[in-house]
């Protein structure tokens, strides 16, 4: 039994942009198999000659086979795509101007399916080089109806022949200076997706972050907290940290509020310093912090505590002159098997105030 993800890794590579052009080019090949069949129809009922369309239906199928090989192999090869696009380009438009010799008095029909080629490269292809294949169109066109006129004058009437020159040309300019404004609307396009990347930043960080302090959020903690609730529902060594910084009014009352802030700023950069990486630190609210250590035993979390407090008391603000370290209290406690966060959370609270109520500046575990 033929194996239909080999089958289709062998035909269309595993690179998504291949794999997305080659799907395009079998599109394509689709249109090539209709044409091929209406011309067949043509030949059966004696609008076309046989041999002569025998022969242009060879070089379409070769061209639409080589092209496959090429698009396929075009990453290995180092083809850009734009490459690519005006090659096919150039191939579709000479079968249609060699359908044009071949269709006798169908060959009119042969002039919609060469703007339909140009209207597809405006897609792919930048102006200038659509104007390049508008231009070989053109140029083709004129002499395959010169070659007609000069050949057979009765069957390609040269009046007819030039005027229907005209209206095809006007067709395949209008066609071309579409891509300008169509080049335009796909750059607007690409500005407008970047500009939506931007924003969708923003508001993730404004949504996440505390603005003051660039810790996580009380919101976003909560959501962290309640994935982790969702992920490990039986495992238990989580533990729950919350820290309030001692004397905080103090601090704004003697300095002001922007003294306060800066505190806040500093603090939250030297606890910070002082986690680990699988640790998560995040303003609960005011100078209050909460903080979450995964997989961790309570005397690990406390020698965390107290590397924090170390490096708190490091902290120097030249325009905050205390007379004394900024300290924090902080009341930790580990997380029972299966036990919902907010349990956690409301016992370290207790811890917290216990923390104070023992003349604070210290951890108190439960
Ligand atoms: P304790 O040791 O009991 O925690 O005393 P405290 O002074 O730290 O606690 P209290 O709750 O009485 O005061 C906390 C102060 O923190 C009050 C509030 O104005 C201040 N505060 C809260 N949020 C901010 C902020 O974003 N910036 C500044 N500068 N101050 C804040
Ligand atoms: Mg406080
Ligand atoms: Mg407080």
């Amino acid at each position: 039994m033929i194996d239909r993800a080999r089958l289709g890794k062998l035909l269309m590579g595993t690179d998504p942009r291949v794999r997305r052009m080659v799907a395009y080019w079998a599109a394509t090949g689709v249109i090539y198999v209709l044409m091929i069949a209406l011309m067949q129809v043509a030949v059966q009922v004696g609008l076309a000659d046989r041999r002569a369309v025998a022969m242009l239906t060879a070089y379409g199928v070769c061209g639409v086979l080589a092209f496959a090989v090429l698009v396929r192999a075009s990453a290995v090869l180092g083809i850009s795509p734009w490459i690519l696009s005006v090659l096919q380009g150039l191939f579709a438009v000479s079968c249609n101007i060699w359908l044009y010799t071949v269709s006798g008095p169908l060959r009119e029909a042969s002039l919609i399916t060469l703007l339909v080629v140009v209207t597809f490269c405006t897609f792919s292809l930048r102006p200038r080089q659509t104007m390049l294949l508008s231009a070989v169109s053109i140029a083709g066109m004129g002499i395959a109806m010169w070659f007609g006129v000069s050949r057979d004058a009765a069957h390609y009437p040269p009046m007819v022949e030039a005027l229907t020159f005209a209206f095809a040309s006007v067709g395949l300019i209008a066609i071309t200076l579409l891509t300008g404004q169509m080049n335009t609307l796909r750059a607007r396009l690409k500005n407008q997706k970047e500009e939506l990347l931007v924003a969708l930043a923003t508001i993730r960080t404004l949504a996440t972050r505390d603005e003051l302090t660039s810790l996580a959020n009380r919101r976003h903690m909560n959501d962290v907290l309640a994935d982790e609730e969702r992920r490990q529902k039986s495992a238990g060594a989580t533990c729950i940290a919350l820290i309030d910084i001692d004397f905080f009014k103090d601090i704004n009352d003697r300095f002001g509020h922007a003294q306060g802030d800066a505190v806040l700023r500093e603090f939250a950069a030297a606890a910070l310093g002082a986690l680990r990486g699988s640790d998560m630190l995040a303003r609960w609210g005011g100078e209050e912090f909460l903080l979450m250590l995964p997989t961790t035993q309570l005397a690990e979390a406390t020698q965390v505590l107290a590397r924090m407090a170390g490096a708190v008391a490091a902290m120097r603000l030249p325009e905050v002159e205390l007379g004394r370290p900024v300290t924090f209290s902080a009341g930790v406690t580990a997380r029972a098997a299966g036990e919902p966060f907010a349990e956690t959370i409301n016992r370290a609270d207790k811890a917290l105030y216990r923390a104070k109520a023992e003349g604070r500046n210290r951890v108190v575990t439960v």
